[in-house]
C-alpha cells in the first residue's frame, strides 16, 4: 500500500466518506503525493499523450484560431495570451511559433500561464525559455482590465468532479468509503445540497449519475465574465459529452485503463468528462459559438491544407508518413476526433468564430 492510499483511507476514518471530487483532488493535486505534482506524465513514455504532444498542427490551428477572433475584435495592442494547465509547454511553443507569422499578435501578447503543478512549472520554463511567461496559480490572479485570449487543452478533466444521482431519497452524492475487505469503494449517502439539479438533469435514470465540476463551473464563469467585460475569446478542448449524464471516473496508467479506486497513490491519471453544457451556461457573459468534435473542427479551420504543406516539404517517405498517421490520430472519429470537444466562446459583439459555422450544441 502507497502512502497516499493510506492518507485517503486515514481521511475517511477521521471524518467520513468522502467526494467523488476530493477523491479526485487528492489523487492528482496532493502536494507530495498527487499525480501531477512530481512527475511528468505525457509524452510516449508517459501514460497518455495529449494533442499537443502528437503533432505541432494541433498547436497551429489553435493559433489561427486565437489569432482570428484577435483580429474580429479589432486587434488589440496589449492582450493577455493564457493556457489553463499546460502541460510540458508544447502547445503553447506551437502557438508562439505560428505568431510568429503575424507580429503584431506576437508582440502585443502578455503570455500566462496557469499551472498549479511545481513540477510542470518546471518543464514549462524550460520548453519556453526567452518567451518570458507569466505563471499563475488560479484564473482570478490574471491582471484584470485587457482582452483575453484563452486556451484549455484537457485541462477540464482533470478537476474534481462530483457526481450525484437521484433515486426515492432525492438527489444523493456517491461517496468513497474503505469496506470491510479494507479497500476503497463506492457508497451513497449525503443528500446533494444544489437544487439545480433536477434542473439540469431530468429524468435521469438511477444508473446513471449527475456529474458535476463545481472548480470547472467557477472556472469558467470567471472566463466569461472576463471576456464579457474586457474582451477576448477562449477554446476548452477536452474529452466528453455534452450534458455530463454517465459515470465517467476513469483512470489510466501506462496507457491501460485502471481501477479508478485501485490506484489512488499518484501514479494513475484519475479524470472524468467533462460537462460541457454546464461550462457554456457558466461562462454564459460570453457568447458560446457551439461545442463540436475535434476532428470537424481542426478540418474546418484547415488542418488538411497544413498537412499537405508539411508533406509537399518533405522528401522523406517516412516523414510524410508520420505527418499522415498523426493528422489521422487528431481527427480520425475512432482516434482523437469525436470523443474530443472543442468549445468556442468568444465576446457577444464578435462576429461569428471560424471552426462552429453550423455547430448544433448551442446552449439557449
Ligand atoms: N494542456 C496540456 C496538459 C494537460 S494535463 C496538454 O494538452 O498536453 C493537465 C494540466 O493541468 C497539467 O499541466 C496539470 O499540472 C495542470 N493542472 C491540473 N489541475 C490544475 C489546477 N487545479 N490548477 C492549475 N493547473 C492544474
Amino acid at each position: 500500500m502507497t502512502e497516499l492510499t493510506d492518507i485517503i483511507k486515514s481521511r475517511i476514518a477521521e471524518k467520513g466518506p468522502i467526494s467523488v471530487g476530493e477523491y479526485m483532488h487528492l489523487c492528482l493535486n496532493h502536494p507530495e503525493h498527487g499525480y501531477y505534482t512530481n512527475r511528468d506524465p505525457f509524452g510516449p513514455d508517459g501514460d497518455f499523450v495529449t494533442a499537443p504532444e502528437v503533432s505541432q498542427m494541433f498547436g497551429e490551428m489553435v493559433a489561427l484560431w486565437l489569432m482570428q477572433a484577435w483580429n474580429d475584435q479589432g486587434r488589440p495592442e496589449k492582450f493577455l495570451l493564457v493556457e489553463l494547465g499546460p502541460g510540458r509547454g508544447t502547445l503553447m511553443n506551437d502557438i508562439l511559433r505560428t505568431a510568429n507569422t503575424l507580429p503584431d499578435f506576437r508582440q502585443g501578447a502578455d503570455i500566462w500561464l496557469v499551472e498549479n503543478s511545481p513540477a510542470m512549472r518546471r518543464k514549462q520554463s524550460a520548453v519556453l525559455m526567452g518567451q518570458e511567461p507569466n505563471w499563475a496559480f488560479k484564473v482570478e490572479e490574471l491582471p484584470e482590465g485587457l482582452p483575453m485570449f484563452l486556451v484549455a487543452n484537457e485541462f477540464f478533466d482533470a478537476l474534481p468532479m462530483h457526481q450525484f444521482r437521484y433515486n426515492d431519497a432525492g438527489w444523493q452524492e456517491r461517496l468513497i468509503e474503505v469496506g470491510e475487505d479494507g479497500k476503497l469503494a463506492f457508497t451513497h449517502g449525503r443528500p446533494a445540497q444544489n437544487e439545480d439539479l433536477t434542473e439540469f438533469f431530468p429524468m435521469l435514470p438511477e444508473h446513471l449519475y449527475a456529474e458535476v465540476s463545481f472548480q470547472s463551473e467557477d472556472i469558467a464563469s470567471k472566463i466569461g465574465d472576463r471576456i464579457a467585460a474586457d474582451g477576448g475569446a477562449a477554446l476548452f478542448i477536452d474529452y466528453g459529452d455534452w450534458d455530463g449524464a454517465g459515470d465517467s471516473l476513469q483512470a489510466v496508467q501506462n496507457h491501460e485503463p485502471v481501477d479508478a479506486l485501485d490506484h489512488p497513490h499518484g501514479e494513475a491519471d484519475v479524470t472524468a468528462h467533462v460537462n460541457f453544457a454546464a461550462l457554456a451556461r457558466a461562462a454564459g457573459a460570453a457568447r458560446t459559438e457551439g461545442c463540436v468534435p475535434q476532428g470537424p473542427f481542426l478540418q474546418r479551420i484547415g488542418i488538411e491544407t497544413r498537412a499537405g504543406m508539411l508533406i509537399n516539404a518533405t522528401d522523406e517517405d517516412e516523414v510524410a508518413e508520420e505527418i499522415n498517421v498523426a493528422l489521422n490520430r487528431l481527427i480520425h472519429p475512432d482516434e482523437m476526433g469525436t470523443l474530443f470537444k472543442v468549445m468556442g466562446l468568444v465576446h457577444r459583439d464578435a462576429p461569428q468564430a471560424p471552426g462552429f459555422e453550423d455547430a448544433s450544441l448551442v446552449p439557449e
